[in-house]
């Protein structure tokens, strides 16, 4: 079955999207660089538009979107495309689920060890000429309580990745866990409280909703061991960065690794003045592997709609 439908690429995506879009009859435009006003002149002529990050697909592009059947997000969160106001125009919108799971919880597992044996610290004094191994007596994480705000696709493959480190994994959710998951990493279930409470580091991944706002805030902050460390690579804006900046300063906290911010890019955010933080541009998903993933995934969930069976 041939498709002749036209599709325009609106961020830099894995060329694999284009190519199995193309085998498949489709007309693929294909404009990473594409800026508001141009996409605004030319998104009326297009039965699919495809971003990843740097597009933002708003409610005023959307009513100018006048052909447009499919909204494609090449990632996970939907921040950037006005999902409710598109619905209401009975455009799809669909986005990749699987493809940043693993990238995410190997990064998660990165930033753990560099703030447990301070990695970055140990490069850039070493870079500057000082040998400070005396200084750099860092701990391990096996042993250690992993405590996992949200299960789902993430949170579980981190899970699983801890678990290989011989960590202890506590997990809190506001839906049912995943038994076979639970069963499999021997997981301790607990309310919000307890978790923060008992876990030497804490990983978030949950989706930034009303309720996850500042989910992780001053008060709840101090629940948390004085060594402990927090770690976001979910969404800024669930972690309060001014009650985090003050308990890092203060020492009521151990450290803090973020990859992700209430304001990006987070050029000049005061966190980076601490020495017990470490943060990441953003860059959960980006592995080769990751953006292949999801762009495959994104192309045949685009031929399933098209045939109908999506
Ligand atoms: P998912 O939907 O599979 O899982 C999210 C889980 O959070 C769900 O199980 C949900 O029930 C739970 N949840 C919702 N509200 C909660 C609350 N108040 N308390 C506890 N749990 C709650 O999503 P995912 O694919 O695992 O992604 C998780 C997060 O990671 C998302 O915010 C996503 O945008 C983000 N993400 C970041 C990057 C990056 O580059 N850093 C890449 C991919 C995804």
């Amino acid at each position: 079955m041939s498709f002749n439908q036209t599709v325009l690429i609106c961020d830099q995506v894995d060329p694999a999207l284009s190519s199995i879009l193309q085998k498949n009859g489709l007309q693929v435009t294909y404009e990473p660089q594409i800026t508001p006003d141009e996409l605004a002149k030319k998104i009326g002529s297009y039965d699919i538009v495809i971003v990843r990050s740097r597009t933002t697909i708003t409610k005023e592009l959307i009513e100018r979107a006048t052909k447009c059947k499919i909204i494609a997000r090449v990632g996970v969160g939907l921040d950037n495309v006005d999902a409710e106001f598109a619905k209401t125009k009975n455009i799809r919108v669909i986005n990749a689920v699987e493809g940043a799971m693993n990238a995410v919880a190997e990064l998660v597992i990165g930033l753990m060890l560099a703030l447990a044996r301070e990695i970055p610290r140990a490069d850039r004094e070493l870079r500057d000429g000082k040998w400070i191994k005396k200084e750099l007596m860092g701990t391990e994480l096996a042993g250690k309580y992993l405590g996992i705000v949200g299960l789902g696709n993430i949170g579980k493959r981190l899970g699983r990745l801890a678990r290989a480190l011989n960590m202890n994994i506590i997990g809190y959710d506001v839906i049912p866990i995943d038994p076979e998951f639970s069963k499999e990493v021997g997981l301790i279930k607990a309310d919000l409280d307890t978790l923060l409470q008992s876990s030497d580091y804490v990983s978030l991944h949950v989706p930034l909703l009303d309720s996850t706002k500042n989910l992780i805030n001053a008060r709840r902050m101090t629940q948390m061991k004085k060594t402990a460390k927090i770690i976001n690579t979910s969404r800024g804006g669930t972690i309060d960065e001014e009650a985090l900046y003050e308990a890092l300063k203060s020492g009521n906290l151990g450290g803090a690794a973020l990859d992700v911010f209430e304001k990006e890019p987070a050029i000049g955010n005061r966190l980076a003045s601490l020495p017990n933080f470490i943060c990441t541009p953003h860059i959960g998903a980006q592995t080769k592997e990751a953006q292949s993933l999801a762009a495959n995934v994104i192309a045949e969930k685009i031929i399933q709609i098209l045939r109908g069976v999506l």
